[in-house]
C-alpha cells in the first residue's frame, strides 16, 4: 500500500505526525513530507488511522 497527500488540501495541522511520525514528519516552514511512502505491513494500521482522521481528507491510500 502506498500513502499520498493532496498538498492542495493539507493544511499542515499535523495529526498525521502525531499518529504515525515515523511516515509522517512537518519540516521548519511547516511542509509535510512523507518518509515512507510505501507502507510496511506493520504500519498500516496506524496509517489507516491517519488517513481517517486527517480533517482535510488531505490523504489517500492506495
Ligand atoms: S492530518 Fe491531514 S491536514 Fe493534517 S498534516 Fe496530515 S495530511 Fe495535512
Amino acid at each position: 500500500m502506498k500513502v499520498s497527500v493532496d498538498f492542495d488540501q493539507c493544511e499542515a495541522n499535523g495529526i498525521c505526525v502525531g499518529i504515525a511520525p515515523d511516515v509522517f514528519e512537518l519540516d521548519d516552514e511547516d511542509q509535510l513530507h512523507i518518509r515512507t511512502a510505501d507502507v510496511p505491513e506493520d504500519r498500516l494500521s496506524d496509517v489507516e488511522t491517519a488517513v481517517a482522521q486527517c480533517p482535510k481528507a488531505a490523504l489517500r491510500l492506495q
